[in-house]
Order: C-alpha cells, then structure tokens, then sequence
C-alpha cells in the first residue's frame, strides 16, 4: 500500500502550513486522492494546531486550501490566493510580492 509524498514548503509557526505533492504519480496517489490520510499525517505530527490553515500544490502545480477540522479532512477550497492577505499571486507562488516584502 503507497501513500501521497509531499513535501513541506513553509512551516512558520502562525502562519498557514503550505505543502506540495512530490510523487511520481505513477507509484504514488496525488495529495488530492489521499488528503484524508494526509490531513491525519500532518495533525500526528502536530503540524495542524486549532485554526491552523493549510494550503496544497497539487500536481499540476496549482496551489488549493484544504479545508480542515482538526484531524479531519473538510473540503478542497480554490487557494489561488495570497496565504498571507488574500491578493493575487503569481502562478507558482503562495504569497504576494507585497507580503514578501514584509517577510524581510
Ligand atoms: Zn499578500
């Protein structure tokens, strides 16, 4: 039995958790078809405290919110957005020019 690969891309405390899918595919299920056992993964390891977001490259490389109630999967969300404030991003990207800016 294989699980999802992914790996972490930013883990600040107090800011949303953004991860991406690794694969290869062709071994591996996508992020997207094993997100249960991906969201559980990620709460274990204390990775997804109350109110914590979480924020996903899937594998065509779009970035998507999964919804999350603690351990448990809720719903994708379209996350094509800023993590930070919203705005618009660059494809690629999980945070605005702006945000990053205020990150230095
Ligand atoms: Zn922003």
């Amino acid at each position: 039995m294989t699980f999802a690969r992914y790996g972490i891309v930013e883990n600040e405390g107090g800011k949303p958790l953004v991860i991406r899918d690794l694969g290869p595919w062709t071994e591996h299920p996508t992020v997207t078809h094993d997100v249960a056992s991906v969201v559980r993964e990620l709460f274990d390891k204390a990775l997804l405290p109350p109110g914590r977001r979480l924020f996903y490259f899937d594998s065509a490389g779009d970035l998507d919110e999964i919804v999350v109630d603690g351990a448990r999967f809720v719903h994708f969300a379209p996350g094509r957005r800023c993590i930070d404030c919203g705005g618009e991003i660059e494809r690629g990207e999980f945070r605005c020019a702006g945000c990053k800016e205020g990150d230095r």
